[in-house]
């Protein structure tokens, strides 16, 4: 186990924010985990504590003053092979993409559509991440997690998880309650490329791969590089992804919006709502590649702000306030932050 005091958050959060937490502990098995909780209870500690993976979806926007919780548990293990699906167990603390790439070198099929998503594998079942028309929640049967009340061990099935768009329990009722430890997930032998999304085809024509004898790693590389074309590396620019969630607007007010703006991209949910890309919203609202202070809207992609050198949470926050006002004003519709500011 790693235990530290007053510790740099900066390279724990893909923004590039400098916080620092009083105490930052990271567990290399769900039995440390466990002790961790114990004497935490039994002492009497009610500092606050925060569960983080790769800090791709955090907002700092002070020091923590309280512990930071991070797994190192790295492990990929097979539970069952059943006629067409292989079940996998894999560690929360497993880089996302690094298990991507392990599934489909195992020839185990379906999550290439989610290559290079950062992060890690725990926060996928808290996310429900997605990307080119899939989502975690396809894949996910059982999610291990650790009360972090009482140092229990509980298992959820992925029922259990209420997943939504980017969304499940654990950023509702039991947000902050549970440290997820392992997800448990079903993948299939037989490889069926997705690639209804807008736009995969046609990249996959343009580097003149057939649809017919398409391989997983063909499509994963496809993936891979038109999301660097289009996303900023955190490396180079802190970011956190898409900043927003894409509004899910009632169709009346979708109506409304198309008469004014029949160019409006849209995606059909159902009979009552659709939803529209919070990025379209914002590059009309002329935010795409302009500033405010320390903090930007990138040049290539109006849903995703960075931290253009030396910005603090509260820049990034101001600018995110402007954004949400902006859009509110010409459209009015409310856009939510998908990012998850820890104050
Ligand atoms: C360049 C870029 C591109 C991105 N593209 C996408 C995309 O295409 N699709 C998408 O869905 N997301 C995308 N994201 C967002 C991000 O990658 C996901 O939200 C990812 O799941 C965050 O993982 P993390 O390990 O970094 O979690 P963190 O940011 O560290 O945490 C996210 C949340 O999960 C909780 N959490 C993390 N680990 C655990 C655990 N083990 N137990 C309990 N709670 C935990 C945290 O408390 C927090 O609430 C992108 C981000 C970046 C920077």
């Amino acid at each position: 186990m790693v235990v530290k005091d007053n510790y740099s958050l900066r390279e724990h959060n893909t923004f590039g924010i400098e916080a620092k937490a009083s105490r930052f502990f990271e567990y290399t098995s769900v039995e440390e985990l466990q002790a961790f909780v114990r004497e935490r209870a039994a002492s009497g500690d009610e500092s606050p504590l925060l569960h983080i993976g790769g800090g791709s979806n955090l907002l700092f926007l002070k020091d923590f003053e309280g512990t930071i919780l991070h797994s190192s548990m790295q492990e990929i293990y097979v539970t069952a092979n059943e006629g067409d699906y292989v079940y996998v167990r894999v560690s929360a603390g497993i880089e996302w993409d690094a298990w991507v790439q392990y599934a489909v070198d195992s020839r185990w099929y379906g999550l290439e559509n989610l290559s290079l998503i950062p992060g890690e594998v725990g926060a996928s079942a808290v996310q429900n991440i997605g990307a080119y028309g899939a989502e975690a929640k396809d894949f996910i049967i059982f999610v291990d997690a650790v009360d972090l009340q009482t140092g229990e061990i509980r298992h959820f099935t992925a029922e259990e998880c209420r997943y939504g768009y980017r969304d499940s329990i654990f950023k509702h009722e039991l947000r902050g309650r549970y440290a997820v430890t392992h997800v448990h997930f079903r993948l299939s032998h037989e490889f069926r490329p997705r690639l209804d999304y807008s736009g995969l085809r046609r990249a996959l024509e343009q580097r003149g791969y057939d649809e017919t004898n398409l391989t997983a790693e063909q499509l994963r590389q496809t993936i891979i590089e038109v999301r660097r074309e289009k996303l900023p590396e955190p490396t180079e620019l802190g970011n956190a992804g898409s900043f927003f969630t894409n509004p899910i607007v009632e169709r009346s007010t979708f109506e409304r919006l198309l008469k004014e703006y029949p160019d409006m991209p849209h995606y059909e949910i159902d009979s009552t709502s659709v939803k529209i890309p919070a990025g379209w919203l914002i590059e009309r609202c002329g935010w795409k590649g302009k500033a405010l202070g320390r903090a930007g809207v990138y040049e290539r992609q109006a849903l995703v702000l960075v931290n253009l050198g030396g910005a603090t949470g509260e820049d990034i926050k101001a600018l995110c306030e402007r954004i949400q006002a902006d859009v509110k004003e010409k459209f009015d519709v409310a856009i939510v932050p998908e990012v998850n500011f820890i104050a």
